[in-house]
């Protein structure tokens, strides 16, 4: 066995390349993690889900829209809410993340190097010094590449972090837009939408598909659709965006932007949000005797192995799903397995969090995946307004749905849309984990009075209809 400066080199500190730079140090390995950027933590701290994440909580506390069902539509915290207010709670949580990320790193004796990676042979990477110290080459028996990914930007637009910006720049806007169009309504472009909209900003929203977040089951769909006409957002599906174009008039600086259609969308601020690509370019991914796809995408195998079997590949590089959550199992995995531990997990179940408002949330299959299957399925639903929880915290217009096999009753999806959706989907995903049937939820007792209890309704619901 040749000696090298490390049982395992990760490249990246986002959430794949924590977890498994931590798994494979608790597993005794000498292990490095190199991050180019000044700051550890990834996208996932720094610039994407937290931020996003933090922005909207501070979104929803500050304009009172939690409380608007109670106190009426004019309920707000605090009027004229500035850029200001909102980077006061992002920067504090930001700030408190790196700082347990990096403690966490340092307990486990991973050695952190703040420099870029880049292959120039197998089992060898360059890394070149962020601070200029200049450059020197490491080598690990294993290399684990968790780089993520950067923004697509169209080269025809002409991006300024003010008026055109990505997501990526949300943190560094001088002030909020009274009028914004988004461009792409994925996850991210459909969030943002909805954050927006709920500050009171004019929000139109376009995408060439015809249909939000395609995924996500038609019903909840529907849900979400109805709330961002109800807070104002103009929804331009079918639509596709030809250019964009910054002018200035006695209004001030603004942006048109023609669609294909011949459709115009005058607005103060744009955001482009049409997805993501793998960040392969400088790693020179060829010198390892590896492919990356059109979108800087790498192939790996169940394990998370790349084509060379000692590189594993984790996280946003990979593609789908491109969560957090799923690239901090996916390091976890790779760790365990390039060391020979054998590690449990059900991956393929793992639930989807829209931190739109409101929330969704589902996990397990949708109504349209069984039709499509031809598996027979009834459906239970319960309203957030059935429920004294729903009532209290003023979320009338929740919605829990179960589906279940007609036959066994054992269940088979979850899909909510509404306060807590987040956190309330991960009982129906243990329910779905231990193969659990519809009944389970008859026959439990829930604390009253919670959201939880609409398991309760919509199982009878289900079974109701089943009309035994
Ligand atoms: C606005 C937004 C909101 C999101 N919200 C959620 C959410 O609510 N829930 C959720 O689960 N997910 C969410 N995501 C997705 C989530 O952020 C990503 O899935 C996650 O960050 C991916 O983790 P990663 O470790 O693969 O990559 P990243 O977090 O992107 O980290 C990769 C790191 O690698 C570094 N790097 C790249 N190349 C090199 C190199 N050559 N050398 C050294 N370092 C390198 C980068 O600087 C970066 O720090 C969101 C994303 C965005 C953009």
């Amino acid at each position: 066995m040749p000696e090298y400066d490390y049982d395992m080199v990760v490249i990246g500190s986002g959430p794949a390349g924590q977890r498994a730079a931590i798994q494979a140090a608790k597993l005794d390995k000498r292990v490095a993690l190199v991050e180019r950027k000044a700051v550890i933590g990834g996208m996932c701290i720094n610039t994407g889900t937290i931020p996003s994440k933090t922005l909207r909580e501070a979104v929803l506390h500050l304009s009172g829209y939690r409380e608007r069902g109670v106190y009426g539509a004019s309920y707000t915290v605090k009027q004229n809410i500035t850029m200001d207010d909102l980077l006061f709670r992002a920067d504090h949580v930001i700030r408190h993340e790196i700082d347990v990320t990096r403690h966490q790193l340092m307990r486990n004796r991973v050695e952190m190097l703040a420099a870029e990676g880049a292959f120039v042979g197998p089992h060898t990477l360059r890394i070149t010094y962020v601070d200029g110290r200049g450059q020197r080459d490491v080598s690990a028996a294993y290399v684990v590449i968790a780089t993520g990914t950067t923004a697509t930007r169209d080269p025809h637009t002409p991006f300024d972090g003010q008026r055109i910006f990505i997501s990526d720049d949300i943190l560094q806007l001088e002030r909020l837009p009274r009028t914004l169009a988004v461009i792409g309504a994925g996850v991210i472009g459909v969030e943002y939408a909805s954050i927006f909209a709920a500050l009171g900003v004019r929000v139109t929203l376009v995408d060439k598909r015809s249909r939000l977040l395609p995924f996500v089951d038609a019903e909840i769909i529907e849900a979400l659709a109805y709330h961002l006409r109800q807070d104002r957002v103009t929804l331009r599906l079918s639509e596709e965006v030809s250019g964009l174009e910054p002018f200035r008039d006695e209004k001030g600086e603004r942006v048109r932007i023609h669609l294909s259609s011949g459709k115009q969308i005058v607005t103060e601020m744009a955001l482009y949000s049409i997805g993501r690509t793998g960040a392969t370019d400088p790693l020179n991914v060829p010198a390892a005797g590896l492919p990356s796809d059109e979108r800087g995408r790498i192939k790996v195998n169940e394990h998370y192995q790349t084509a060379v079997p000692h590189i594993y590949a984790v996280g946003d590089v990979i593609g789908f799903p491109s969560l957090a959550s799923t690239s901090m199992e996916q390091g976890r995995l790779a760790a365990c397995h390039a060391f020979g531990v054998e590690a449990k997990s059900v991956p393929e179940l793992f639930p989807y969090g829209i931190y739109t408002i409101p929330e969704i949330s589902t996990v397990g299959r949708n109504e349209e995946e069984l039709t499509n299957l031809g598996v027979p399925y009834e459906v239970g639903k319960a309203h957030y307004r059935e429920i004294a929880r729903g009532q209290i915290i003023g979320d009338s217009t929740g919605l829990l749905k179960l589906i279940f096999h007609l036959d066994t009753r054992q269940l088979l999806g979850v899909h909510i849309i509404g306060e807590d959706a987040t956190e309330l989907v991960h009982i129906g995903q243990a329910v779905l984990a231990f193969g659990g049937q519809v009944d389970y939820f008859v026959q439990t007792v829930f604390n009253y009075p919670t959201l939880a209890e609409c398991y309760k309704t919509a199982a009878f619901d289900g079974i109701n209809r089943l009309g035994w």
